[in-house]
């Protein structure tokens, strides 16, 4: 990791880390995402494709596979994706919403992945509802005991909105802190994964109701802090991040240590969360050609980008902090 690091940080993007939104079909439809809506719209690589992808990240210093969705579980070739990732020596991470973990249990190895991401947000009642999902807490925190068993790193990841209440998230707390699981907290963003954008998101009512203002956020992750000390995740980093206002204020790097690729296999630019132009070719080629070059100069500094705090964004920008990048890794203790 470190070569490749210091490579970015004088100025010569490496894409170390690679946030891969596998499929946008999925098996919930929570109030805070447009995914479900769009994602008849669009194709998936086929597992030869994927595949290659893999090879050619390797290829051009990808360190760092995130696998997220949708739910990247819904993809048949899934665990060979996994396997052709750590295979080219990836430190493979997954993001789920836990549903479909207890079938798919027996292949869920330490060999296979380093660490996957549940999201769990809230208590039993607030979590199903915001999922509109009857049962789907129970299933992923039964998930999170599962892969905690089978040894594989394990953390919730909670998006926080308007509605949260901090009893709410005490419950989930005091449950995460009886097995020994961290928990991260992350307001709703405004990200609109499915679409090219230029200028500010449109968002439909339900979702913009949904979101959290910062300052009650920083208050409501102060006050759990102060409770649960252990259990919720360290927040030293990404607190850098919402003291100074967001990404666009802090200075997001995104573009020089992150790659994000979409379903049908095309480069996001400047990132997942607010695509502004989505380009496919040969993945050394992209990244390092002239759109890219256009892109890292507007990363960070167009609209969408005001107040943006998402964590798909911040984790790259602080990796080139090495105060941060000390904190994370003694935070996950994976890397
Ligand atoms: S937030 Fe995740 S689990 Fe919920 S609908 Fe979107 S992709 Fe699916
Ligand atoms: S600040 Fe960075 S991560 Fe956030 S939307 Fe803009 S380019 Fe993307």
């Amino acid at each position: 990791m470190l070569p490749g690091i210091l490579k970015a940080k004088l100025g010569k993007p490496v894409p170390l880390f690679c946030q891969w939104e596998t499929t946008f079909r999925c098996n919930m439809n929570c109030v805070f995402c447009s995914i479900p809506q769009n994602s008849a719209k669009w194709a998936e690589t086929t597992t030869a494709e994927a595949l290659d992808i893999i090879d050619q990240l390797a290829e051009i210093g990808t360190k760092i596979m995130n696998f997220s969705g949708g739910e990247p579980f819904l993809r048949k070739d899934f665990f060979e994706m996994a396997d052709r990732a750590k295979s080219q020596g990836m430190i493979v991470f997954v993001n789920t919403n836990g549903l479909l973990v207890e079938k798919n249990i027996s292949e869920i190895t330490r060999e296979r992945f380093d660490f996957m991401r549940i999201s769990i947000d809230g208590n039993k009642e607030l979590h199903d509802r915001l999922r509109k999902c009857d049962g789907a807490f129970d299933a992923a925190f039964k998930a999170v005991e599962l892969i905690k068993k089978k040894g594989v790193g394990c953390m919730i990841n909670t998006v926080v909105t308007k509605d949260t209440k901090p009893w709410e998230l005490s419950e989930l707390l005091e449950r995460a802190k009886g097995i020994g699981i961290k928990v991260s907290l992350t307001p709703a963003v405004p990200f609109q994964p499915c679409k090219e954008n230029k200028g500010k998101p449109e968002l439909d009512k339900e979702f913009e109701n949904a979101l959290i203002d910062v300052p009650s956020f920083m208050a409501l992750l102060n006050e759990m802090k102060k409770h649960y000390p252990e259990t919720v995740d360290d927040l030293k980093s990404y607190w850098k991040i919402l003291e100074k206002g967001g990404l666009e204020k802090f200075g997001c790097r995104v573009m020089d240590i992150a790659i994000g690729i979409k379903p049908d296999g095309r480069v996001s630019f400047p990132c997942t969360v607010f695509p502004a132009k989505m380009v496919k070719g040969r993945l050394k080629d992209v990244f390092y050609g002239e759109e890219a070059e256009r892109q890292r100069r507007l990363q960070g500094k167009y609209a969408f980008c005001q107040n943006c705090f998402s964590r798909c964004g911040s984790f790259p920008t602080l990796i080139l902090d090495f105060g941060s990048l000390f904190s994370m890794a003694r935070n996950w203790g994976g890397f």
